[in-house]
């Protein structure tokens, strides 16, 4: 092997692929079998680069080397970088060697695509393949589907990855059109629907047959950029929410824009990364998962874009207060999820809890109330605390100085991890 080629690869590829934030690796179970290598559980742990993107796995696009024009893109064909293409068989050797050393628990691997989606999506099944069956790989591997490829490559790829994912690049059609006009929303809508009911079918197999095989355990997911179209946060999380119920995607994932390249249809070269924006999206997101939420209570006509200086659930409550306060030992846990300063642990927790006792401010506290929040949307048995008859704009006013006065005394020198 010429390590210093493959060093380069790996410079070139490995920082190719830090614009795609989808390699959160949770949701798969595959046990160590035959004194394997690897064992991917939920419990992978992730570390972050400086700019909060995941890197927990071997993280590396199989080529920039790309047929496309996509505008947002630093891949792109008419952007003049540096070029380099693994083999099937670096790529490999790349992921025994660090998994060996304890650097990484799987393996996200992309790409651009050369020749056709065929020709890509072969070689990235063919790694995942002889990870698999060569070398026993028991690892996490994440395996970005290339929009476009056949059936056949797509239900091979599910016999070997963990995950599969297909970016939609823009949330809108209109979006992909204006700045990567050569490539169709269809062909990345069409393999998510082949794979939708291939894991369907893969799973109620398992269940009557205990050794059929596992296909994409994990699921599959997708990535939009955010920022580099004109949509609002409403049409963002409308085709959210039409992509988790039509599809059964795990996840989406929402990628703040990185300005890369100077393109008239784009943001300006020095706009900043839409960090916070970002976090709201996934916070709105998750209260659609996990808090059943409905788009439209989130964002709607009225109010189509997130507020940027508080989280999604608390702009709700602030703009329902007609709703609250609710009494915390006897509210359904629907209302209880709603409360700002509840999670859904704690959610749970309250309701198995009130039923020995009635809860006040104590018992709620060592729950895991963030009561500094809570204490406007709720009563309890005790009415410490309670403050009645503020407006929404007050309520912000008094949360968001308390939470920056915490921020100020508790903030130390940042430790520089890398
Ligand atoms: S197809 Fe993918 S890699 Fe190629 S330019 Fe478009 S986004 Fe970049």
């Amino acid at each position: 092997m010429n390590v210093d080629r493959i060093t380069e690869k790996l410079n070139i590829l490995a920082d190719a692929a830090k614009y795609d934030v989808s390699c959160a690796s949770s949701g798969s179970k595959r046990e160590n079998k035959n004194k394997g290598l690897g064992n991917a559980s939920n419990g992978i742990c992730h570390t972050y680069t400086e700019d909060g993107r995941c890197v927990s796995l071997l993280k590396i696009l199989f080529t920039n080397v790309c047929i496309y024009d996509c505008a947002y893109c630093v891949s792109r064909k008419s952007n003049d970088i540096k070029r380099a293409a693994f083999t099937v068989q670096e790529v490999v050797d790349l992921t025994i060697n660090f998994y060996r050393r304890n650097y990484i628990e799987g393996l996200f691997l992309s790409s651009g695509i050369f020749k056709d989606a065929d020709y890509t999506m072969e070689r990235l099944v063919q790694v995942a393949k002889k990870l698999r069956l060569e070398h026993n790989f028991n690892g996490y591997i994440h395996l970005k589907s290339i929009p476009g490829a056949s059936d056949e490559l797509m239900r091979e790829a599910g016999l070997y990855a963990d995950r599969l994912s297909i970016n939609l690049e823009m949330p809108t059609e209109e979006g992909l059109k204006l700045l990567a006009p050569e490539k169709n929303r269809q062909d990345m809508i069409d393999p998510m629907g082949f794979l939708k009911n291939e894991i369907i079918l893969r799973t109620e197999e398992k269940k009557l047959f205990k050794k059929a095989p596992m296909f994409a355990p994990a699921g599959q997911s997708t990535q939009v950029i955010i920022g580099a179209t004109p949509e609002t946060d409403q049409q963002i999380l409308q085709m959210s929410d039409q992509f988790y119920r039509d599809f059964k995607l795990k996840r989406v994932y929402y990628s703040g824009y990185v300005p890369v390249l100077s393109d008239n249809r784009l943001p300006a070269l020095n706009t900043a990364v839409p960090m916070v924006r970002e976090n709201r999206l996934y916070q709105a997101d998750w209260l659609m998962r996990f808090y059943h939420f409905k788009v439209n209570e989130i964002v709607n006509q009225d109010n189509p874009l997130l507020d940027l200086d508080i989280d999604p659930k608390l702009s709700w409550a602030l703009r329902n207060l007609q709703e609250f306060p609710i009494d915390i030992n006897k509210a359904d846990l629907r209302m209880i999820l709603r409360v700002p300063g509840i999670g859904v642990q704690s959610a749970q927790k309250i309701v198995a809890a009130r039923q020995f006792r009635k809860l006040n401010w104590d018992h709620l506290k060592n729950l895991g109330i963030a009561v500094n929040r809570a204490r406007y949307f709720i009563t309890c048995n005790s009415p410490q605390h309670e403050r009645r008859d503020l407006t929404g704009t007050a309520i912000k006013q008094y949360i968001l100085a308390e939470s920056q006065s915490k921020y100020i005394k508790n903030s130390t020198t940042q430790l520089n991890l890398f």
